[in-house]
């Protein structure tokens, strides 16, 4: 299977932000300053899709008939993975929302943490990495740094303290079209005939990517919570797009469900951006949460081809790992 040549990792190296031998201290957690850190890992983020994800669509296009509007619609969206990671450029116009998950150990300060990643934010944005996306929702004016004109609501950081001794950022930069044809669905459906089972669940999925034909730039990879209320569903769903699409669910049946699912979901023959074909999927992420007993809900983030996602790793006196 041909797929697309990315520069090598001494080539992303050589434009790093960080300093060469950069270490992270992590032995005073008072001072931690993750500004270049995170300033990295949105340069790299932005310009290079993750590797399963190029595999996942250099399969789809072996996947479609020679010379097919798929075929060559999928070959054009590698050709730009190419470009955008040789130039250090943006994969799509559309940098989208900002979204991390910073995972730190006891002793590190929050509030400042935050200050650092939006400060990066600011500066990739300067150096247009980042498109100015976060305008006022009313006026849409745009105060052209991809603050919150309000509050702190964007970029979007969720924290967790943790018992490891490192520090670990995960980044998203969720695409507005393809936020645009995500669902929530309460079940049971009576126009879906849907109930609350798996079935259920299966009916909600196919009907969010028979919607999101032609809109979400396909073939796009799924998000699905199961359960919880109206916004840990839709935060659960969203954080399953940060899996890879190699590995598999630890959960046997989910397993079993999602890689079903995506072979049912490609024979629907919508295609890469809605021009028909098999690929129309790359993945599905589901898992079950909890659920208050009068509801059922099925949350549904839709990801686009084009899924910037990586993760960064501090380990004290170490480079930086960004995977
Ligand atoms: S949905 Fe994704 S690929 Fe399409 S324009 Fe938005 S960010 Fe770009």
């Amino acid at each position: 299977m041909t797929e697309c040549s990315l520069t090598s990792l001494e080539a992303v190296e050589a434009h790093s932000v960080l300093p060469k031998d950069w270490r992270v201290d992590l032995g005073d957690l008072s001072s931690l300053d993750l500004t270049l850190s995170a300033l990295e890992l949105i340069r790299r983020a932005t310009s290079r899709l993750p590797q399963d994800v190029i595999t996942a669509l250099a399969r789809g296009r072996a996947s479609e008939a020679e010379g097919s509007r798929a075929a060559n619609t999928l070959g054009t969206m590698l050709e730009n993975v190419e470009l955008a990671d040789r130039h250090v450029a943006p994969l799509c116009q559309d940098t989208g929302t900002v979204i991390f998950w910073v995972r730190h150990p006891f002793g590190a300060s929050q509030r400042a943490l935050k200050q650092q990643v939006r400060q990066a934010v600011v500066e990739a944005t300067n150096r247009s990495w980042l498109r100015p996306n976060c305008v006022a929702a009313l006026s849409g004016k745009n105060p052209g740094n991809n603050l919150d004109p309000f509050k702190e609501g964007h970029p979007v950081i969720h924290f967790e303290e943790w018992e490891r001794p490192e520090v670990e950022i995960d980044i998203m930069l969720k695409g507005g079209g393809c936020e645009n044809v995500g669902g929530q669905y309460r079940l049971p459906d009576v126009t879906l005939g849907a109930g609350r089972d798996l079935k259920g669940v299966r009916k909600c999925i196919i009907d969010a990517v028979v919607k999101a034909q032609g809109q979400g730039c396909a073939p796009g990879i799924l998000g699905v919570a199961i359960g919880g209320d109206r916004v840990t569903g839709y935060e659960k769903s969203k954080e399953l797009l940060m899996r890879r699409l190699d590995v598999a669910n630890p959960d046997p049946r989910m397993d079993e469900f999602e890689k079903a699912l995506v072979a049912d979901l490609n024979t629907l023959g919508i295609g890469p951006m809605g021009y028909s074909g098999h690929t129309t999927v790359l993945g599905v992420s589901v898992e079950e949460m909890f659920r208050h007993p009068a509801s059922f809900y099925v949350s549904i983030s839709y990801m686009c081809w084009s899924s910037r996602r990586m993760t960064l790793r501090l380990q004290n006196a170490s480079p930086a790992i960004f995977e």
